[in-house]
Parts: C-alpha cells; sequence; structure tokens
C-alpha cells in the first residue's frame, strides 16, 4: 500500500498598501511555502488568514480594519501583520479575536504565528528540514546560532521513487541578490551557521540563466560557486566567519570548484550528497541524477586538496528489483567511499511515485536484512573515522549548554565541521565556562569517540 502524506496547510492572504507591502507579503509567503504550507485562494479553503495591513493615511487604516472585519466573518481565524500591526492595541480592542498581530517586515514573528495557528505535518518524502526538529506544534523554527537557507524550490529531475516534482513544480530559483542579502540579515542578527537548502543546490539558477545581480556593487550570478563563495566572505558583527553548509548537492562537474573554498576555510568541508544507491542498474531504474561512474575518484581527488571534508549522504535499501548483487556491490562502494555520515532508508511506495508500479519488489524482510547489514557497515566506518580524530583540536559550535553538576561543572553540547545539526553526531564536552552560550564556536581537545559521537573538553587558550 502507498504511503499517504499529509496534506499541506492553507493560507489566505489579504495583501493592501504599497509595494513594499505587496514585496513583504511576497517574501512570507515564499517563506511559507518553503515550509510547506500551500495557498488557498478564498477564505473557506484557508486553515488562517494573513491580513497584510497599510497604516500610511487614516483613510488606508479603515481600509486595513475592515479588511481584518471581513477575514474574521469570512474565516476567523486571523493573523494581521503590516505597517498597521505597529497599532496593535487598536486591532486587539476593535477584533479581540484575532490571533497574533505582527508589524511591518517581522518575517519571523507572522511566520511563527501562522506555524502556532495551523502547524505543519512534517514528511521525510516532502520536506527538507530534517525530522528531528519538529515538535509536537509543528515545524520548531531553528535555533538563532543556525539557520537554514532555502535557495530555490521545486526540481527538474523525475526520481522514480519521489514526487516532489509533482507537488512543488519544476526547479524556481530565488534571486542571487534577495539569497545574499537575506543571508547578510541572518548573520548580523546572531546566526554562527547557514544551512544552504533546496531539492538540488548544484541546479541552482539553471531556471534563470545563471542571470547575475548586483550585490554591494558587483554582479554575482545565480550559481552555485558564486553563492557559496559570497557566503564564505560573510562576516559576523564580531568579525568571525560563519559556517556555511551545503545540503542536497547533486555532484555534478561544477562541484569540483567548490572544494578549494573548503580548503580555504570559506565554506565548511561538508558536502551532503545524497547518492541513494552506488549499483548502476538501480540508479538507472531510481533515475537518478548526476549517476556517473567516477564518483569514487571525484571523493579521492576532493579529499587531497581539502583532506578535512566531510561527506555525508543518504541511501535506500530495497528498492524494486535490487538484487542481492546489488546491494553487495553498494556495501563495497561504501568501503571505498569512506563516507563520514550516512542515513539508510528502507524503500516505500509514496501515493503518486513512478516506483509503485515497477516490478520485482524486495520482500519486507529482506529489506530489514539489508538495512541491518548498511547500518552495521556505516557505523563501523563512522567508528574508526571518529576514532581517527581523537587528539586532535577541532572547532566545536555550541548547540545547548547544561546546567551546573553538584561540583559546579558545566556541560554542553557541541557540533563538530562535520556535523550538520539533527542529523549528524555531536560533541559532548564536559566541562565549559559559565559564560558560554549557544553559538559560541570553541577549539576543542577530542578525548574520545564512538560510533557517531566525539567527547571532549575545550582547550583554553
Ligand atoms: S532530485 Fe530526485 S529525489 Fe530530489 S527532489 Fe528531484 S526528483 Fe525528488
Amino acid at each position: 500500500m502507498a504511503l499517504e502524506l499529509p496534506s499541506a496547510p492553507k493560507v489566505g492572504m489579504v495583501s493592501l498598501g504599497c509595494p513594499k507591502a505587496l514585496v513583504d507579503s511576497e517574501r512570507i509567503l515564499t517563506r511559507l511555502r518553503a515550509d510547506g504550507y500551500s495557498m488557498s485562494a478564498d477564505y473557506q479553503g484557508a486553515d488562517v488568514v494573513l491580513v497584510n495591513t497599510c497604516g500610511f493615511l487614516d483613510s488606508a487604516k479603515e481600509e486595513s480594519l475592515a479588511a481584518i472585519g471581513e477575514a474574521i466573518a469570512e474565516n476567523g481565524r486571523v493573523i494581521v501583520t503590516g505597517c498597521m500591526g505597529n497599532e496593535a492595541e487598536v486591532i486587539r480592542t476593535r477584533f479581540p479575536q484575532v490571533l497574533a498581530v505582527t508589524g511591518a517586515h517581522q518575517y519571523e514573528a507572522v511566520v511563527e504565528a501562522v506555524h502556532q495557528a495551523a502547524p505543519p505535518e512534517l514528511s521525510p518524502y516532502l520536506d527538507l528540514i530534517p525530522q528531528a526538529a519538529a515538535d509536537e506544534r509543528g515545524i520548531k523554527l531553528t535555533p538563532r546560532h543556525y539557520s537554514y537557507l532555502k535557495i530555490s524550490e521545486g526540481c527538474n529531475h523525475a526520481c522514480a521513487f519521489c514526487i516532489i516534482p509533482q507537488l512543488r513544480g519544476k526547479l524556481a530559483s530565488r534571486r542571487i541578490d534577495a539569497i545574499l542579502r537575506e543571508a547578510e540579515k541572518l548573520v548580523a542578527s546572531g546566526t554562527r551557521e547557514l544551512l544552504v537548502i533546496s531539492q538540488d543546490t548544484s541546479a541552482y539558477g539553471v531556471d534563470i540563466g545563471h542571470e547575475p545581480r548586483d550585490f554591494h556593487g558587483t554582479p554575482v550570478r545565480a550559481h552555485m560557486t558564486d553563492l557559496a563563495r559570497e557566503l564564505g566572505g560573510l562576516r559576523a558583527p564580531d568579525g568571525q566567519r560563519p559556517w556555511v553548509r551545503l545540503h542536497y548537492v547533486y555532484p555534478y562537474p561544477h562541484v569540483d570548484a567548490v572544494i578549494p573554498l573548503m580548503a580555504e576555510g570559506l565554506l565548511t568541508p561538508y558536502l551532503d550528497i545524497p547518492f541513494q544507491h552506488a549499483s548502476p542498474s538501480v540508479l538507472r531504474a531510481m533515475k537518478r541524477p548526476a549517476n556517473e561512474a567516477k564518483v569514487l575518484d571525484r571523493l579521492r581527488k576532493w579529499r587531497e586538496i581539502c583532506p578535512d571534508i566531510a561527506i555525508r549522504s543518504s541511501f535506500v535499501v530495497g528498492f524494486p528489483g535490487e538484487t542481492e548483487a546489488d546491494f553487495q556491490y553498494l556495501l563495497d562502494w561504501l568501503d571505498e567511499a569512506q563516507l563520514d555520515r550516512v542515513g539508510a532508508f528502507r524503500f516505500e511506495p509514496v501515493e503518486g511515485a513512478t516506483a509503485n508500479v515497477l516490478p520485482d519488489a524486495v520482500p519486507e524482510e529482506v529489506k530489514e536484512e539489508r538495512y541491518a547489514r548498511i547500518m552495521e557497515k556505516t557505523a563501523a566506518i563512522s567508528a574508526a573515522k571518529l576514532a581517527a580524530k581523537v587528539g586532535r583540536v577541532l572547532p566545536v559550535i555550541i548547540d545547548e549548554v547544561g546546567e551546573p553538576d553538584e561540583d559546579g561543572d558545566i556541560g554542553a553540547t557541541g557540533r563538530s565541521q562535520a556535523d550538520a545539526p539533527e542529523i549528524d553526531g555531536a560533541v559532548y564536552l564536559r566541562q565549559v565556562d559559565s559564560s558560554t552560550a549557544p553559538g559560541d564556536i570553541v577549539e576543542v581537545l577530542i578525548e574520545d569517540a564512538d560510533a557517531h559521537d566525539l567527547y571532549g573538553a575545550v582547550v583554553t587558550t
């Protein structure tokens, strides 16, 4: 039976006012779309209605209040944003039932209010943000010290197990200047780590002809390498370089160009490449992009240029038609590839995917057995790679600081550059300074390791 997918909550939008307000509405909707919401063209179909108000003139205020009244009468679940949000008292006095009032340009606050009013249900088949980030109310907005930076929506491929292109459409890249401005604002307001996400990061800009835009007086192309270089040039207010992590990178030839940026320290030496399999016949059946034989050679070359590069990937076992020989090929390939982080999934048919009608389904017990074998293999590789880090001093970003124990010692949890939040391992610090805060980047002497995590202590300077 095909897996049923959760339906996206629907947001209605009434946008009043000047062109700037319209741009705000578009930004809010883009952000909500990236978070898995769909749009409703009418009041009745919406789970929540956003009214983006104008407060410039008295007549505009009256128009805004009338629009709020109409939305409440027609739908009842209303969030007010925009210029008139600065007069929250006026709105609340007249319409005590509004769910939230936020001011102009308060994108995070309005998106958070929508998440509260209509939490989206995450699906591992549709969403880029890791599942562990979900709490019972839906997507947990990321802590201030790391942020996801979505660069495009949709996908031009047709992988047999995936329905993203049907649901989200063809690749639609954001303008490079808009992405860079967003990144700049995030870094200025406390983000220490940017996680670049899309369905296919290597394809960024293909749909818009890599159109250049002016950014601080220089033309920058809508291309992954230009994007990576510009993001690598950002600085936090204290002068530190934020970590910049690339996710969902397919190994197209131009990916080679970002590896030197990692070696130079502009980009975090980490690539998330969803290989999904290694056997050529399974990859063909999956209709995977960038499915080429020389990947192992390229991994070797990347490691020569940037020895610390961490490669993360995910794999599907039990895809229809996968034979024992295909699976063994994958295990042997993993021995060669020595990937740092691996997630594995048992194939499940997703409603609407073309893979559902492929012959030679793999029996459930065979899937389970293969899953156990790949997990065992990748855990052993990970354990050996982490053991090799014992004795080294590595930069670690702090995620959480604990409470003092009975001796007054404070522990903390962080991540090395090889660990993306939520999906990879952690670095456990046995003692940190009481002034340590999430987002701090500290130097840590690695003292111990297990299959997935590292343990160590801050090096005092
Ligand atoms: S590349 Fe394949 S798996 Fe990824 S979103 Fe596109 S169709 Fe889906």
